[in-house]
């Protein structure tokens, strides 16, 4: 059997793959078993910050697992210590819970969220938490239920209670309901809804929805998972929105393709978690963490600048097509809205040896963000002609 046979008789069929199988890479390049070379404009949904096999972010992994691989958290690691001090320092947040990925982050901001209101107010009614429509927030029970979309509110019920939803960039429509509903506890939002179709919010919605919000005591977690990490040009999302959120979920990108979840707190809710409130297994792995903390030190303000050239460049290649009617999104976190069928493109791309990925209708772009300008080039020459086609 090949492993596409293999995979298909033995695997859970949760995922619509494309017909390629990847057996390496190097940097933006990844490699079939045929050795066709594919240039990735996907990273892995926006893992790969530095791409395939860097040698840097290895070293760091390697140095680890060669010293301690595991040890439960009833112990104290270095590792997990110096991430979360960088990780404070870069957000403006307090402290952090290590996760094992982005719906555990999240879970992990509900659980935050409703403890920190539970601990204040005494109130078990004030346990609601603000969505938006066309959301995104994972895949476990709650986080389904977060995540503003009816498609995902199916088949798997009873689901978590405690969930309303509201129009995103209708500010009007927010104060609405949080003035019929006086048991909000939270709102959560991505700053850009990535797998919503690559939409960023608008700024003054997130701007009076974040100071509404301090005003009622009601906390703001925004869900960085795909926008953090250096992705849309700063460290955060929300840093490009002139607000600092309560709570801050990532997960994605932070540990260079190595699976981790991070929750981040604010002022009010840094000591919100008490011993047996919460736990993870995995969470704070020592690999895992020195590979994030490799990862996460090297986003600086040169590799942040240069997220932006590229953007700036891939946005200029597309505004001479003729099929392309809009570009949503900011940074290397980019939706392409065309004439076309995106999965149509997308096969195209990948017979030309490009990766794209979808989002809705869109074709989505998540490079790594050290992508050589020439293999950008090349990329953009592929998806461009596949587009105009
Ligand atoms: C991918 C994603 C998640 C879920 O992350 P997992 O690691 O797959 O659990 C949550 N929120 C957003 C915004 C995402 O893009």
């Amino acid at each position: 059997m090949t492993v596409q046979e293999k995979t298909n008789k033995y695997i859970a069929g949760t995922y619509g793959r494309f017909p390629v199988t990847i057996v390496k890479g190097k940097g933006a390049a990844a490699y079939d078993e045929n050795g066709k070379k594919y240039i990735d404009m996907g990273s892995g949904i926006g893992v790969n910050i530095f791409g395939y096999c860097d040698d840097e972010w290895i070293s760091a992994v390697t140095q680890q697992l060669n010293t301690l691989q595991h040890t439960s958290n009833l112990y104290y690691t270095k590792p997990g210590a110096e991430l979360a001090q960088v990780l404070c320092e870069k957000s403006g947040l307090q402290k952090c819970f290590f996760a094992n990925s982005g719906a555990e982050a999240n879970e992990c901001s509900i659980k935050t969220a409703r403890k920190y209101s539970l601990d204040k107010y005494n109130d078990e009614n004030r346990n609601i938490i603000v969505s938006l429509k066309q959301s995104f927030h994972g895949r476990t029970l709650a986080t389904l239920k977060a995540t503003g979309q009816d498609v995902f509110h199916s088949t798997f019920g009873p689901f978590p209670e405690g969930f309303v939803y509201t129009e995103a960039d209708n500010y009007d429509a927010f104060v609405d309901l949080c003035s019929k509903n006086t048991n909000i506890c939270a709102v959560i939002m991505e700053m850009i809804q990535g797998e919503g179709g690559v939409i960023a919010l608008n700024k003054i919605f997130v701007k009076k929805v974040y100071e509404f919000c301090q005003k009622h005591d009601i906390l703001v977690i925004i869900d960085e998972v795909q926008t953090g990490n250096g992705r849309t040009g700063k460290m955060y999302a929300y840093q490009n929105y002139d607000i600092l959120p309560d709570i801050v979920s990532t997960a994605k990108g932070v540990a260079g393709g190595l699976p981790m979840g991070v929750c981040l707190f604010g002022e009010k809710t840094k000591d919100t978690l008490t011993p047996g409130s919460h736990g993870s297994t995995f969470g704070m792995n020592p690999v895992i963490a020195a590979g994030a903390l490799n990862i996460v030190n090297r986003i600086d303000d040169s590799l942040l600048q240069d997220v932006l050239k590229k953007s700036d460049y891939i946005k200029s290649r597309l505004e001479s097509c003729k099929n392309v009617i809009s570009v949503s999104g900011m940074g290397l976190m980019l939706g392409i809205e065309t004439t076309k069928d995106s999965k149509e493109i997308v096969n195209e791309c990948i017979k030309n040896g490009v990766l794209p990925l979808t989002a809705k209708n869109k074709i989505r772009l998540l490079p790594p963000l050290n992508i050589s300008e020439d293999e950008l080039k090349t990329a953009m020459d592929i998806i461009t002609e596949v587009i105009d086609r």
